[in-house]
């Protein structure tokens, strides 16, 4: 299953970040995901919920931002977002183009961490 790889991936890198920042938890987490990127939003919601516990985002909230496709449109000389991805045309003037500018992301945009527990230095 590719959500599942997606979804350990995810937790490795977010964990990784926590222990850089020093922090114990993250509370949330947003990604980016392009239209065309191939990855099903609820089969990677229910991958991480599979591989997230017992790690410090078992309690994190997962946002996810759905990128539309964007192609180069050469007649208007701008970016035009598609309204789906049937048609690899330019919307306002119907020029095709296989330019695609956006929407293959699958970016760990953000993370929300909880703050960093300095009951060790208290303690000291
Ligand atoms: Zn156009």
């Amino acid at each position: 299953m590719h959500e599942l790889s997606i979804a350990n991936r995810i937790v490795e890198l977010v964990t990784e970040h926590l222990r850089e920042a020093g922090a114990a938890r993250a509370t949330a987490i947003t990604l980016r995901i392009g239209t065309l990127s191939c990855v099903h939003e609820d089969a990677l919601r229910f991958s991480f919920d599979l591989v997230r516990e017992g790690t410090p985002l078992a309690a994190a909230e997962l946002r996810v931002v759905t990128v539309p496709v964007a192609i180069w449109c050469e007649a208007c000389g701008r970016e035009v977002v598609l309204p789906g991805i049937q048609k690899f045309a330019c919307p306002d003037c119907g020029t095709p183009s296989g330019d695609i500018r956006a929407g293959r992301e699958l970016d760990l945009e953000s993370i929300e961490l909880a703050a960093a527990s300095h009951s060790g230095e208290i303690l000291q």
